[in-house]
């Protein structure tokens, strides 16, 4: 396994057999089994698999989590040698920002719901460095997984319309078996906290319950997911969502589908989930 901060050794690797695929999946580290259900898919899907490990200060605002985003680079790089990877690539700012730096990357309309509105710079921090990782790699497939279920459509949306020449690859939410699903961020939160964030997988299942068993009102499936969350004293909405899994706006009725997200806080930790949900087809 080769680990270099340098774009140009990147380059070198990615390019020595042009007739080779190359699966590539970017993280900000302090990897969980979640991270390494999406390498493991690269390497099933790939003849080469490369991982970033890059804790992107522009996709964090002032007032965010940057200095305390966890961090572990020698743990990483064993649970990465364990798994199968061939290049890592660990850049420091003056590599991705250098002096100078002024292009923005953006994509406006979905963009702007749900972790938008929240964090109202994160996702243009997301689509720079995302679109900088993607030309330094030229990957043949880049892996995300559905945890991050807005940050999927955003850079869906982006190559498209970037002609970026790769397909971006979803992977399902790996969860702990109590249903929380995992998270960096999950290491912050106290064993109090840390019990009653399960609160956000379980309601994210009762609403599907619900939808299930007929219920289509947008209203009534969101005060459902509030009601469960505040009986949580502990937990403190930022938000909760049922949108057109597209389009990401709320929606009054649910047709055949919709995109169940919820952002909560535990103190000071912010964690968020979702669920798909599709019209069952049998
Ligand atoms: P992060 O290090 O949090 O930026 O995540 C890197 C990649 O791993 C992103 O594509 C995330 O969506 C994905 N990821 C994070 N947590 C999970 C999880 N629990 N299950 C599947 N993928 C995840």
């Amino acid at each position: 396994m080769q680990v270099t901060p340098k774009i140009k050794v990147v380059r070198r690797l990615r390019w020595a057999d042009p007739t080779l695929s190359w699966g590539f999946v970017p993280t900000m580290g302090y990897l969980h089994a979640g991270h390494l259900s999406l390498v493991e898919r690269a390497r099933a899907d790939n003849d080469r698999v490369a991982v970033s490990i890059y804790v992107n200060p522009t996709q964090f605002a002032p007032t965010e989590d940057l200095s305390t985003y966890p961090r572990n680079m020698e743990r990483d790089l064993a649970l990465l040698r364990e798994v199968g990877v061939d290049l890592v690539f660990t850049p420091d700012n003056d590599v991705m920002y250098p002096p100078g730096f002024q292009t923005s990357v953006s994509v406006n309309d979905v963009s702007q719901p749900l972790e938008g509105a929240s964090r109202p710079t994160h996702f243009a921090g997301v689509t720079v460095v995302v679109a900088k990782l993607f030309n330094i790699m030229q990957p043949t497939r880049a892996y995300f997984g559905q945890k991050d279920a807005q940050q999927v459509i955003v850079l869906q949306r982006m190559v498209r319309d970037l002609n970026f020449n790769l397909d971006l690859v979803v992977c399902p939410t790996g969860r702990e078996p109590d249903g929380l699903a995992m998270s960096s961020r999950n290491v912050h939160l106290s064993p109090e906290q840390r019990s009653a964030a399960t609160v956000l997988s379980r309601c994210l299942r009762e609403a599907v319950v619900m939808l299930h068993a007929g219920e289509r009102d947008g209203n009534a499936l969101r005060a459902l997911m509030r009601d469960t969350i505040v009986a949580e004293p502990l937990a403190t909405i930022d938000y909760v969502s049922v949108a057109d899994p597209e389009t990401l706006q709320e929606v009054e009725q649910v047709t055949d589908r919709a995109l169940l997200s919820l952002a909560v806080f535990f103190g000071r930790i912010r964690l968020i989930d979702n669920m798909l949900w599709l019209t069952p087809t049998n």
